[in-house]
């Protein structure tokens, strides 16, 4: 992803803030030598951003309310947060079509779904900001970062104090793009692209580079 977006802006030493948002999701934090310096996945895929049907960040005392409050077993907790919990213990579906079309119609589920989910990785980007001393590109990817204009919209927007400001028709005209494209407005300092993913390739060119 990283490496596409150089050659796309044709510039090295990008310093980037990578958002994949799919069923699971995730943000890196690049540096201007190209290492990721931080990830919101931690222990576990469990922790970070609000996913399909994973809880992302909470307080560890909610853990213990589930087990002493709501006498859940460890079994079930690590179900509810794992596989109940984000856009579908949110929203009622875990697929970003079904909560947009029921944002769309006014559904006040959705509607805190999008907030929730926004506003998380929002707080990332401003996190990853500060720990990159400065950011050149944001990158979205992957299902929802490809094909949901309206999460890259929320994510992105109030975000001019950090030189990132979003344009919002491009945002939707450049929507599901097959090649890495910019959708941030001309008196952007930041650029925002959305570059397709093919994790099948990275995955087979990374396994290559240790066993060649
Ligand atoms: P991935 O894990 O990258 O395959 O992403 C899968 C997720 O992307 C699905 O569960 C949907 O929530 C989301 N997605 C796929 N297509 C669209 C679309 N056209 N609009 C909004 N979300 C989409």
């Amino acid at each position: 992803m990283y490496e596409q977006a150089s050659k796309y802006l044709n510039k090295n030493n990008l310093k980037a803030i990578t958002i994949h948002l799919g069923n699971g999701a995730s943000m890196c934090a690049i540096n201007e030598k190209g290492e990721s310096v931080e990830t919101s996945m931690g222990f576990g895929p469990l922790a970070g951003l609000i996913m399909g049907t994973r809880s992302g960040d909470i307080d560890p005392s909610v853990i213990f309310h589930m087990a002493e409050e709501m006498n859940m077993s460890l079994e079930n907790i690590k179900n509810t947060l794992n596989k109940q919990s984000g856009m579908l213990g949110i929203a009622g579906s875990n697929d970003a079509r079904d909560v947009s079309k029921l944002y769309h119609e006014g559904d006040k589920h959705a509607i805190l779904c999008y907030e929730m989910y926004t506003h998380r990785i929002k707080k990332y980007i401003g996190a990853y900001t500060a720990v990159l001393n400065g950011v050149d590109t944001i990158i979205f990817t992957a299902g929802i970062g490809e094909n949901d204009a309206l999460t890259r919209q929320l994510s992105c927007s109030n975000l001019s104090a950090l030189g990132i400001i979003i344009d919002e028709n491009t945002n939707i005209s450049k929507n599901h793009p097959r090649q890495p494209v910019e959708i941030q407005a001309a008196d952007s300092r930041v650029k925002i692209l959305v570059v397709p993913t093919n994790e099948e390739l990275e995955i087979a060119l990374q396994t290559w580079e240790v066993v060649k």
